[in-house]
């Protein structure tokens, strides 16, 4: 996005990563909205910031605009401390595009007259409105008024707009909630398609998991004002450091286990896992039940009719192409099952749940995923 002249390198001639937040604090009155954020974003890549509401996404991106002073912590963009160290760039000198919710665009300018807003005139101006239109895919829409679009096209504006003064790094809070779910879908993969096609350095904000999943090169989950787990979507998924992260990216049960003799072993199978370090083994308890339990998403259970089975369907919802099952397992814990909608049990019925070929348990003690040891080597990916 940055002219090459422009970046800034290290003394090993590396180049500064285009976004850096160290210790990002922020207190509204008595309550803290962000509470020591870490983040590190290289130049091109799309980040989702993914959270529940109130945990300080929003207030995270207009540190980084400059739209609020942090209390504490610094902000490097493209290698420049702009907060920070007695440093508080203004916004407009940041080079920080935003897209907001409601796209935001100038009612009584046309396409191109909203694209062109925050070019200086000459200096290529017209080419570079001409530009944008062609990425955005709206050249034969330039002389409309917003109101005479869709709101998939005004938010493909608001994007154009957003990326013609080629700012070093994008943040996009939202922009597709107030879209609905078929077009939201449509406009998600255009939108995504234009940030890749003008290597854009972008943050995401949302709150709905498979969104972060799908637009983000890296997940970064936010809980009480600071980065819980980053990492690529499919570590996020399979891995997630903590219940919270687990419990946030998609359903999720947990299920008491045990491990002995280098397996982990619960009501619904056992697989092998390396020894369990010494210090993680401390906070299971004597019998070594209870505090030690496994990670199973739906997805990962087979669930079949069996007499003899020892669960009991308790709650099926139907979605479709999947029935979602809730079955209760001899030890009174639950789990969830999805199953192909030709999978149709009745309530009450018996069944038995296993894990299915390919998939994983991850134990848990307490609130956190269990390292494996240094000479252990985890199952799956
Ligand atoms: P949502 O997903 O609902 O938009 P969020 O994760 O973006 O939430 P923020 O908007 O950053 O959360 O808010 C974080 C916390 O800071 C909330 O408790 C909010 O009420 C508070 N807050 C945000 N802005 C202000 C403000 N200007 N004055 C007072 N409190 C604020």
């Amino acid at each position: 996005m940055k002219q090459a002249d422009l970046k800034q390198t290290d003394s090993q001639g590396v180049i500064a990563p285009a976004l850096e937040c160290i210790g990002l604090v922020k207190h509204f009155g008595g309550a803290q909205a962000v509470a020591g954020l870490d983040l590190t974003l290289p130049e091109g890549q799309v980040m989702a910031l993914l959270g529940p509401s109130g945990c300080g996404k929003t207030t995270a991106l207009r540190l980084i605009a400059g739209f609020e002073e942090p209390d504490d912590g610094f902000i490097n963009i493209g290698g420049h401390t702009v907060s920070g160290a007695n440093q508080n760039t203004p916004p407009e000198r940041r080079r920080v595009g935003m897209v907001f919710q409601e796209g935001a665009l100038f009612p009584h300018l046309s396409v191109e007259q909203n694209i062109a807003y925050g070019l200086t005139k000459g200096q290529g101006r017209d080419e570079r409105v001409g530009e944008v239109l062609e990425l955005i895919g709206l050249s034969a829409l330039r002389e409309r008024m917003p109101h005479e679009l869709s709101g998939g096209q005004q938010q493909r504006v608001a994007l154009g707009r957003a990326l013609a003064p080629q700012p070093e790094i994008l943040l996009l809070d939202e922009p597709f909630s107030n879209l609905d779910p078929k077009l939201r879908e449509q406009v998600r993969r255009d939108v995504m398609g234009i940030l890749k096609a003008s290597h854009a350095t972008a943050i995401f904000v949302t709150h709905d998991q498979e969104e972060a999943l799908f637009v983000g090169d890296v997940v970064a989950v936010m809980n009480g004002g600071k980065v819980e787990q980053v990492g690529s979507p499919e570590s996020i998924f399979h891995h997630p450091a903590t219940k919270f992260v687990a419990q946030f990216i998609g359903m999720v049960d947990f299920l008491p286990a045990s491990h002995d003799a280098g397996r982990l072993s619960t009501e619904v199978g056992s697989v092998e896992w390396p020894e369990l370090e010494l210090e993680e083994l401390a906070g299971v308890n004597r019998n070594g039940f209870a505090q030690l339990e496994v990670m199973v998403r739906p997805d990962c259970l087979n669930c079949l009719p069996a007499e003899d089975g020892l669960g009991v369907v308790v709650e099926r919802e139907f979605r479709g192409a999947f029935y979602l099952y809730r079955v209760q397992l001899p030890s009174g814990a639950t789990v969830r099952c999805l199953l192909s909608h030709t999978a149709e049990y009745p309530l009450g019925a018996s069944v038995s749940v296993s894990l299915r070929d390919g998939h994983h348990l991850r134990p848990f003690i307490g609130d956190h995923l269990v390292a494996v040891s240094h000479n252990g080597n985890a199952p799956g990916h």
